[in-house]
């Protein structure tokens, strides 16, 4: 397992605290900068932060196609929060760059201005109950066939998972709970 490296894509957003749940599962947790650092890792995940800016960076970099070659080639690619939007191939309102890697439709600030930031408890297929954080999160509007449903919240959907893309609308990094971490580097060790 120490020799599994997971990439954190780090252009903007909460990086640091995925690396070092990363780490204390035993794997190697890589901050990337640019796309060819894609290369040494076999998993990605997309953190939380602005979406806009995200995808504008991502552009800027060069790692649109980059990041789509990556999952196509079947590596598992994890995005929370902002990364979901990123990952998801619509979005409900506006227009944006994103990879649309995943069969689910996004909905951006969904939960709007009363609970702009909160936290809940969920019950995670395969995981268990788990206490989420959101913040300015998005929700899952759509999903397509293939895309399994992992968790939700008030009947709303906040996890999926398609093949080998995983999406959390909530942010697993800043709570001590390392098990979505580790779902995701079983995911890794299955490709
Ligand atoms: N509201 C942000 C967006 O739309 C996502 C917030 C987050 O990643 N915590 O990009």
């Amino acid at each position: 397992m120490n020799n599994i490296k997971i990439g954190v894509l780090a252009l903007q957003g909460a990086v640091r605290e995925h690396i070092q749940h990363i780490e204390a599962l035993g794997a190697t947790g890589v901050a990337v900068k640019r796309p060819r650092e894609l290369d040494d890792i076999a998993g990605l995940i997309i953190p939380g932060g602005e979406s806009t800016a995200i995808g504008k960076l991502m552009v800027e970099y060069d790692f649109i196609d980059a990041v789509r070659a990556f999952g196509e080639a079947g590596k598992p690619v994890y995005g929370t929060c902002a990364g979901m939007i990123l990952l998801a191939q619509r979005i409900a309102e506006g227009d944006q760059p994103l990879l649309g890697l995943m069969d689910i439709e996004a909905r951006r600030n969904a939960f709007g201005r009363q609970r702009e930031s909160f936290e809940a408890n969920l019950d995670i297929a395969g995981i268990g109950p788990f206490r989420a954080v959101f913040i300015r999160a998005p929700w899952i509007e759509a999903i397509g066939e293939g895309v399994q449903t992992l968790a939700e919240f008030d009947n709303i959907k906040v996890m999926a998972r398609q093949n080998q893309y995983l999406v959390s609308a909530f942010h697993p990094e800043l709570t001590g709970d390392v098990r979505i971490h580790k779902y995701f580097l079983d995911m890794i060790e299955e490709a």
